[in-house]
């Protein structure tokens, strides 16, 4: 490696999500500089997800004219339970076959050959939003990432708050007391609402029960294998009534547990990101903000509701601010 290499400042950010696994090098201003996306592995377990992230990172490297050995170091904002300190991850439901602990961080190293840091993949990307993005003019703020599940992730007075490890998630505010049961085993959390995934399944059963829906034609049609983001777009684009029902069930049940957490910590502003939410975009960050208001304390200042700024490589670009 060159003097010149060896100060180099790309980084590598690796959003891993439920369905998508995204991979880019950054220069020093942030700007992307190769990507790759592959989807998330629906097998296997932990050590397949890992390798389909080594060769994402790989080929984003190669986009960008160089090997991953060359950066600077590569981050990783991945879901579950994160230690940072040795890049293990525990308890990713989201993912296939992992319940319990895994070496993410250490079998990255092996596979790309530069220092790699794992941490929360929501807590990231509210970080990047509040440096970056459409945070920038708040100093509290509770992101809410709307895709496969439903995640949060929390700036308070200029400071992320993670808890014991475990705040954020506001997937599993209770929306509905002894309501549909939710991914995480609980009843009643928001995210059994409006969680892409229980939506799907959702979808299925009453698919199978004899409802009508154009979901499974527009899935196989995209040569999909699940009802992803852009397959929820088409089949409102078409007012498909069951897709239509769901998703209007998902935004009250957004309303509804964002403003519940605004009503605890008064945050200054809320920023909508995550699959469906960037998908969607500004038209449904208008229709949560309508949401939430019927269950907004009376009388307190509404926070402000926005889009991600830093919109799909948001996750990616605070991720590689890690290194
Ligand atoms: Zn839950």
């Amino acid at each position: 490696m060159s003097e010149a290499d060896s100060d180099a400042p790309l980084r590598g950010g690796i959003d891993l999500g439920g369905t998508k696994i995204e991979a880019v090098v950054f220069d020093a201003e942030n700007q992307a500089k190769g990507s790759a996306r592959h989807p998330t592995p629906t097998s296997g377990g932990p050590a397949d997800v890992a390798a389909a992230m080594g060769v994402a990172m790989h080929e984003a490297a190669q986009a960008a004219g160089l090997t991953t050995a060359q950066l600077k170091g590569v981050g990783v904002g991945s879901p579950g339970s994160v230690d940072g300190a040795n890049g293990t991850v525990a308890s990713a439901r989201n993912l296939p076959g992992w319940d319990g602990s895994y070496a993410l961080g250490q079998e990255l190293e092996h596979a790309l050959g530069t220092r790699v840091v794992v941490g929360n993949d929501v807590q990231v990307a509210i970080t990047a939003e509040y440096q970056l993005g459409a945070g920038r003019p708040y100093a509290s703020l509770l992101g809410v990432f709307w895709g496969t599940g439903v995640g949060g992730g929390l700036i308070l007075g200029g400071t992320p708050w993670r808890g014991r490890g475990g705040a954020g998630e506001i997937g599993h505010m209770v929306i509905e007391r002894g309501g549909r049961r939710c991914p995480c085993g609980n009843r009643g959390c928001l995210e059994a609402y409006a969680g892409r995934g229980a939506m799907e399944a959702r979808a299925r059963k009453l698919i199978a029960d004899g409802r009508d829906s154009d979901l499974p034609k527009i899935m196989r049609d995209k040569g999909r294998t699940r009802f992803t983001s852009s397959v929820w777009a088409k089949a409102l684009e078409h007012e498909d009534p069951l897709a239509t029902e769901l998703i209007d069930q998902a935004v009250n049940a957004l309303g509804a547990g964002i403003a519940s957490a605004v009503n605890l910590l008064d945050v200054e502003a809320v920023i909508i990101g995550g699959g469906l939410g960037v998908r969607f975009g500004d038209p449904y960050a208008e229709r949560i903000r309508a949401a939430m208001k019927k269950h907004l304390f009376p009388g307190h200042q509404d926070p402000d509701v926005h889009l991600t700024g830093l919109g799909d490589l948001g996750g990616a670009l605070g991720a590689a601010l890690l290194v």
